[in-house]
């Protein structure tokens, strides 16, 4: 073997080991906690300081799956986990009432090698219902499961059960009497704020999404958004991109919102930014406001939004960590 082989083999051979070690670094990480009319004067500094520090204890649960170089579907349902039992946002603890005053919880995570997915709609006794979406996908034939149904599949899984004591809070309390009064059989978008999602990328590459929410309030009739629906709150793909989505769940179920942006990526070639922000202006058309998180296995990381702020964060490694709640923040 010739020395200028063996010195060419040498630095291919490097090559290789520096792409391999950039890949095994180049996890992601992207958090929602709902997108609506958030301004600064509507907002009392207890409650901005509240949601800060909760965004960024899910970062951090997320952080630590991803560092130790767990998968990224780990990572989102800790992340999700953590926004869940924070009453400052509108899924699990905190989560909004419908008009007869209950809490129906719906969730979703999907994971982008082989396209897993797991749903739940309109469940009432599940503390964590992300924990309860990736049952539904490792532990049944089903995609979805809704109603009295999934909350029975809850339970002979052994998940922790919590009371409505648990779910409900004195503000959100507040909020569906203040709705009731202003208008008697409506419910009301922007008074709903906080549906919570995580979207990651790990260091093998593969990406996920989770999404978990309490709706709308003052929702009847068994009404179920976005997020639950593979495909319009929630999707995950490894050849495009993993996708969580908040909003006004009516508009984005008709735009097709987590998928379309994903159809974009792979069959158009658009950048993830690109892609987000074309589907929010269609999703916006319809008369849908609201926002989504994406990230892909690149390690592209975007987030789009067509109203005043968008509770949201994101770390990656060696990148810096972002959380910001206004529109004109980074
Ligand atoms: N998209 C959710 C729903 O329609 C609500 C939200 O994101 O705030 O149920």
């Amino acid at each position: 073997m010739s020395i200028r082989f063996l010195a060419l083999a040498g630095v291919l051979a490097m090559t290789a080991a520096a792409a391999q070690a950039e890949d095994n670094a180049g996890w992601t990480l992207v958090i929602h906690g709902g997108a609506g009319v958030i301004e600064r004067e509507r907002m009392t500094p207890e409650r901005e300081k509240a949601a800060r520090a909760g965004l960024d204890a899910a970062l951090s649960a997320g952080e630590k799956v991803l560092a130790r170089g767990g998968s990224a579907l780990d990572a989102v349902e800790a992340a999700v986990r953590v926004l869940e039992d924070d009453p400052s946002f509108n899924a699990g603890r905190g989560a909004v009432f419908t008009y007869e005053g209950r809490n129906e919880l719906d969730a979703a995570i999907m994971e982008g090698t082989t396209r897993k997915a797991g749903a739940v709609a309109g469940v009432t006794a599940t503390k964590n219902p992300i924990g309860l979406a990736r049952r539904v996908m490792e532990n049944s034939p089903h995609v979805m499961l809704a109603g009295a149904g999934a909350d029975t599949f809850s339970k002979e899984q052994g998940l922790e059960q919590a009371g409505p004591e648990w779910f409900g809070t004195e503000e959100r309390r507040r909020q569906l009497e203040e709705l009731k009064a202003r208008k008697a059989d409506a419910f009301d978008i922007d008074m709903k704020y906080g549906t919570v999602g995580a979207v990651a990328r790990d260091s093998a590459g593969h990406v996920a999404a989770a999404t978990s929410t309490g709706g709308v309030t003052g929702k009847r009739w068994g009404r179920v958004g976005d997020s639950p629906l593979i495909g319009a709150g929630t999707y995950a793909d490894d050849r495009a991109c993993a996708v969580s989505a908040t909003g006004a769940g009516e508009f984005f179920i008709r735009e097709g919102v987590a998928h379309e942006i994903c159809a974009r990526v792979r069959f158009k070639g658009e950048s993830l930014k690109a892609a987000a922000d074309t589907v929010m202006a269609e999703t916006q058309a319809l008369g849908g406001t609201g926002g989504v998180i994406v990230t892909g296995p690149t390690g592209e990381m975007a987030w789009s939004f067509n109203t005043a702020g968008m509770y949201r964060g994101r770390v990656s490694a060696g990148g810096a960590r972002i959380v910001a709640i206004y529109g004109d923040e980074q």
